[in-house]
């Protein structure tokens, strides 16, 4: 990311000039819906992320300005001195949470912009947290390791942002790494990496925007993570995952043919992941867009959290010969990650694009991503 803005910025704002830090949003390769069943994600870090210009004031009192919302806000570092601008939350919340931990944090100038677009599903927010509990920690040399600096931004998301998030976007967002992915287990929270360089085997990865969200009526997450949690009870364990497609026809009769099928997606996910982990071993992207591909039908037929655009989307990207594409994130909108052979690029953008907007009357958004290293300081 450019930084001329931030540090002209931080000049008009400040007077002076201080360190830059950068986090990443992510993406997620495969792995949906596994979080609260115990299994598997696959993210990485991409190249587009917050960056951040931080100096120590010398005061007890943070002043930060926003680029990209163009506002500026002073804020004490005590519990009562929350700020109402909700991006400042995120800056407040790491700060409080650093000092919940023992940290001692002193007062700082920022000034911060961003080009992870907001609330497409590529976590903006974690990027966000990121970038202050990494830069904060390096700052006032609190010794932290990476996985404490995630759940310092999943404890922000949580206690100041109200969202009940999982850890795998600030996870990513910390340990993203050049050129590969990271399995995350959500069980033991072991993680491992493993390479993923489309460029360099012909391929680009690339987010197709819906820019639709639906409104739900219920809430279908927790309707799901019920069915999880029946099924895994009848099984007699305690999550879906490590269950089989043979233990689950055995209990077939016992279980609603609802429960079933949302049990059927869960167990063929886990399983999805560790064929993607195992094929990218091997260089072939073909057996990971094929299970890309079955993911999306699974999600939108078994799991039900699918919608007519995203559908459609998978639709278009199989009849352009897009290698792999489903439904990234929770579902009901948002975007789908595609893997696209290099040759058929310009074509699968200008047909979806077309075809899209010809049906939905408006055009989906389009976001080229590079698989990149996590937080850091420049
Ligand atoms: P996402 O899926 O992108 O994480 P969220 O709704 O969780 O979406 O987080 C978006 C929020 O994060 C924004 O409303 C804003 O408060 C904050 N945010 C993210 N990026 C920026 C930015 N570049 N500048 C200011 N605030 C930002
Ligand atoms: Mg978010």
């Amino acid at each position: 990311m450019d930084n001329t803005i931030v540090r002209s910025k931080f000049q008009e704002h400040f007077n002076t000039t201080g360190d830059l830090y950068f986090s990443p949003g992510r993406i997620n390769l495969i792995g949906e819906h596994t979080d609260y069943n115990g299994g598997f994600v696959f993210p990485g870090a991409i190249d587009k992320g917050i960056l951040a210009e931080i100096k120590v004031n010398g005061t007890n009192k943070v002043r930060a300005y926003s680029v990209d919302i163009d506002e500026y806000v002073e804020f004490g570092m005590n519990e009562e001195d929350a700020p109402e601008q909700s991006w400042a939350r995120y800056i407040f919340g790491v700060v409080r949470e650093i000092i919940k931990r023992g940290g001692q944090v002193g007062g700082f100038d920022t000034a911060f912009a961003g080009d992870v677009p907001l609330g497409a599903g590529l976590s903006s927010s974690a990027a966000l947290e990121s970038t202050f509990a990494y830069a904060l920690t390096t700052i006032f040399q609190i010794d932290t390791d990476k996985f404490e600096l995630a759940k310092i931004g999943q404890a922000t998301e949580h206690n100041y942002c109200g969202v009940k998030c999982g850890i795998m976007d600030q996870f990513a967002s910390v340990f993203g790494k050049k050129g590969h992915l990271i399995r995350l287990d959500c069980r033991s929270l072991e993680h491992s990496y493993f390479p993923f360089d489309p460029a360099a085997h012909g391929y680009r990865l690339v987010l197709v925007n819906s820019c639709v969200k639906h409104e739900l009526v219920g809430s279908p997450y927790n309707d799901r993570r019920a069915s999880c949690e029946r099924v895994a009870k009848v099984l007699g364990q305690e999550f879906l995952r490590g269950a089989t497609m043979a233990q689950l026809d055995a209990i077939k009769d016992q279980i609603s043919e609802e429960d079933y099928k949302r049990a059927r997606y869960v167990i063929g996910e886990e399983r999805r992941v560790l064929d993607v982990c195992e094929a990218l071993e091997k260089d072939d992207y073909e057996t990971v867009g094929a299970r890309m591909y079955e993911t999306h039908w699974g999600m939108s037929l078994d799991y039900e959290v699918s919608c007519e655009e995203l559908d459609f989307l998978a639709t278009v990207a199989k009849e352009c010969g897009v290698t792999g594409s489903r439904i990234m994130g929770g579902g009901f909108g948002g975007c789908t990650i595609n893997l696209v052979k290099e040759e058929l690029y310009d074509n699968f953008i200008a047909t979806a694009t077309a075809k899209f907007n010809e049906k939905y009357g408006h055009e989906p958004k389009i976001y080229p991503v590079i698989i990149s290293d996590g937080s850091r300081k420049l």
